[in-house]
C-alpha cells in the first residue's frame, strides 16, 4: 500500500487528500478551516464524513486534527502507508521548474517567494513545516503552480518596463493553474487518443479563479495570468486586465495600496457587478433581466473570446480547444458564447452534445468542426500526486 498525501493549504485552512498515484483514487480527503481562530473546523471524508468544531491554534494542530480524524475512524497514521507528502505551492518564481523534493533551504525558498505571492506562500511554508514535522520519514514534494509556464519564450513572460527595475523586483509573467494546465491538456490528449507532443491546445480554466493557457504540443508558450493571478480574465471577484493608468489614477485620488489591493482582488470581478461570484446566481439574475449580471456574463465571456483569438494567432490555429473547472465544466451557455460565429476559424459547437450532463472528458464541437472542442475536469490533487510519485520513485 503506498499513497501520496496531497496537501493544499492556505493561510487559515488546509485541504488534503489521500491518493492513489497510480489510479488517482482518493481513499480520504478533507479540510480543516479557521486555522489560528478560536472557533474552527474539520471535515473529514474517510471511511465515513463527519464534520466537528475544532480549534486549531496553527498549522500543526491543524495536521493534528487531520490525524486525530484519520484515528477516530480506524485509520492509524502507520497503517495509512503514507509513501510521500506532495505539496501544492503556488508561486516557484523563475527558479522552481518542476516538481522539487523539500529539505530546509527548499522550504525556505518557498519562504521567501512569498514577497511575490503573499496571500498564499506563507500559509504553504507553515503547512510545509508543519507537516515535515509529522511525517519526518516521508519525502515530503513540492509542485508549483508556475512551474508548467517556465517553457513560456521571454516576450511572452516580459513586460515592457525597464528591464533594470523588472529584475530588481522580481517583476515578470510567471502564470498560475500551471498543475490544473497540464493534467488537463494530458486528460484532453488521451482523449482524443493522441500523443500531448502533437497538439496545439488552449484551455480554458474557468473556475473561481480563472486562467487561459496556450500549450504548443505540450509546453505552455503563454497564459493570462501574469507576475500575480490577478491579470487576465475576468474572474468570481477578481478584475483580471485593467489600465495600469487607471490604478494610478485611483492613487492620485486618494486611494492606497491596500484598499487598491481589495478593490481589484475582492471586490471586483462578477461579484463587484452583482454581489455574488458564484456563477449560476449571476446567470440566473441576467435570465431574470437584471442588467448589470448581464453586463458581467458579457465582459465575461467577451475576456475569454480576446484570449482565445491572441492564442489561436500565437499558436497558428489550434487541435483543441478545452474547458475545465467549476464554469468550464458546467456551464453550457457560456461554452456556447465562447465558441459563437467562429466557423471562420473552424470552431463549431454541436448544441446537443454541449448541453450533455454527461460527466468526464467528452466532445462538444461537431463531427464538421475542425476544431476539436472537449470539456475535461480538472483533477489538481491526482496530478500532484502523480507528479509526486514521479520525482520519489
Ligand atoms: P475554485 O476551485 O477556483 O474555487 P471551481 O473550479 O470550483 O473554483 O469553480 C467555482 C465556480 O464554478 C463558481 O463560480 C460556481 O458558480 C461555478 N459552478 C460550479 N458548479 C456549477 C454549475 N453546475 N453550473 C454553473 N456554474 C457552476
Amino acid at each position: 500500500m503506498s499513497h501520496i498525501l496531497v496537501i493544499n493549504a492556505g493561510s487559515s485552512s488546509i485541504k488534503y487528500q489521500l491518493v492513489d498515484p497510480a489510479s488517482g483514487e482518493r481513499f480520504a480527503s478533507g479540510l480543516v478551516e479557521r486555522i489560528g481562530e478560536p472557533e474552527g473546523r474539520i471535515v473529514h471524508r474517510g471511511a465515513r464524513e463527519e464534520e466537528l468544531a475544532i480549534a486549531a491554534a496553527d498549522h500543526t494542530a491543524a495536521f493534528e486534527a487531520m490525524v486525530a480524524a484519520f484515528a477516530r475512524q480506524g485509520a492509524w497514521v502507520e497503517s495509512l502507508g503514507i509513501a510521500a507528502v506532495g505539496h501544492r505551492v503556488v508561486q516557484g518564481g523563475d527558479e522552481f521548474v518542476a516538481p522539487t523534493l523539500i529539505d530546509d533551504s527548499v522550504a525556505e525558498r518557498i519562504l521567501q517567494l512569498g514577497s511575490l505571492a503573499p496571500l498564499h506562500n506563507p500559509g504553504q511554508y507553515q503547512a510545509i513545516v508543519a507537516a515535515r514535522a509529522l511525517f519526518p520519514d516521508a519525502p515530503h514534494v513540492a509542485v508549483f503552480d508556475t512551474a508548467f509556464h517556465q517553457t513560456m519564450p521571454p516576450s511572452a513572460y516580459t513586460y515592457a518596463i525597464a528591464p533594470e527595475v523588472a529584475a530588481e523586483h522580481g517583476v515578470r509573467r510567471y502564470g498560475f493553474h500551471g498543475i490544473s494546465h497540464q493534467v488537463v491538456s494530458r486528460r484532453a490528449a488521451e482523449f482524443l487518443g493522441r500523443p500531448v507532443g502533437e497538439l496545439r491546445q488552449i484551455v480554458l480554466h474557468l473556475g473561481n479563479g480563472a486562467s487561459a493557457c496556450a500549450i504548443d504540443r505540450g509546453r505552455s508558450v503563454d497564459t493570462s495570468m501574469g507576475l500575480t493571478p490577478l491579470e487576465g480574465l475576468v474572474m468570481g471577484t477578481r478584475s483580471g486586465d485593467i489600465d495600469p493608468g487607471a490604478l494610478l489614477h485611483l492613487l492620485r485620488a486618494g486611494y492606497d495600496v491596500d484598499d487598491l489591493d481589495r478593490l481589484l482582488n475582492a471586490r471586483s470581478g462578477l461579484l463587484g457587478f452583482t454581489g455574488t461570484n458564484d456563477f449560476r446566481d449571476v446567470r440566473a439574475a441576467a435570465e431574470a433581466g437584471d442588467a448589470a449580471a448581464a453586463l458581467a456574463i458579457d465582459l465575461y465571456a467577451r475576456r475569454i473570446r480576446h484570449y482565445l483569438g491572441a492564442y489561436l494567432v500565437e499558436l497558428g490555429g489550434a487541435d483543441t480547444i478545452v474547458f475545465t473547472a467549476g464554469v468550464g465544466e458546467n456551464n453550457a451557455a457560456l461554452r456556447a458564447e465562447v465558441c459563437a460565429d467562429l466557423e471562420w476559424f473552424g470552431i463549431r459547437i454541436d448544441a446537443d452534445r454541449n448541453e450533455s450532463t454527461e460527466r468526464g472528458a467528452r466532445r462538444i464541437s461537431a463531427d464538421d468542426s475542425r476544431v476539436e472542442v472537449l470539456v475535461v475536469p480538472t483533477d489538481e490533487e491526482a496530478e500532484i500526486a502523480r507528479q509526486t510519485r514521479q520525482l520519489v520513485g
